[in-house]
C-alpha cells in the first residue's frame, strides 16, 4: 500500500481525545493522504501541522462525504471517535459512515485503545497487506 488514505472524525465531547491520540501518532498520520470532516480536521491541522483535506462538517454532510470515497473505494481506515453518551442530530449519518466501513471492508477504530492498536499494526503501512474487498 502506498500512503493509504484515513479518515479522521469526532464529535465535539471526542475532539480533545483525537487530538491527543493525533499528536501522539503524528509521525505515522504524516504517511497518510488525511481525510476529516470539517471542524474535526481543522482542530487537527491547526494543532499539528498534519496536512488534511476537509469535508463539510459532520453534520452538515461531512460523514456522508466519506461515506461516498469508501464507496469509490478510496478510502484505507477511519479513525473515527464518536461520541456514546450523547445524541448527535446526524446519527443516521454516524450509522451510514459505520455500515459502509462494514459493507467494504474497511478498518476503523472508534476509541483510544482500538486506534493504539489500529495505527501500530505492522499491516497499517505496509505495501504487502491488500484488503479484500467484497463484491456483492
Ligand atoms: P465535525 O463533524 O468534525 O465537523 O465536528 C464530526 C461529526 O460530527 O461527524
Amino acid at each position: 500500500m502506498q500512503e493509504p488514505t484515513v479518515a479522521l472524525v469526532a464529535h465535539d465531547h471526542k475532539k480533545p481525545a483525537l487530538l491527543e491520540w493525533a499528536k501522539a501518532n503524528v509521525t505515522r498520520l504524516g504517511q497518510c493522504r488525511l481525510v476529516a470532516t470539517g471542524t474535526t480536521g481543522g482542530m487537527l491541522a491547526d494543532n499539528t501541522g498534519l496536512s488534511i483535506h476537509r469535508f463539510k462538517s459532520g453534520p452538515m454532510g461531512g460523514d456522508q462525504q466519506i461515506g461516498a470515497l469508501i464507496a469509490e473505494n478510496g478510502l484505507d481506515a477511519l479513525f473515527f471517535f464518536w461520541d456514546p453518551l450523547n445524541p448527535a442530530p446526524h446519527d443516521p449519518d454516524v450509522k451510514a459512515l459505520l455500515r459502509l466501513c462494514s459493507v467494504w471492508n474497511v478498518p476503523v477504530a472508534c476509541n483510544r485503545s482500538t486506534a493504539d492498536m489500529l495505527i501500530t499494526s505492522p499491516l497499517f503501512l505496509s505495501s504487502d497487506y491488500q484488503r479484500e474487498v467484497p463484491d456483492y
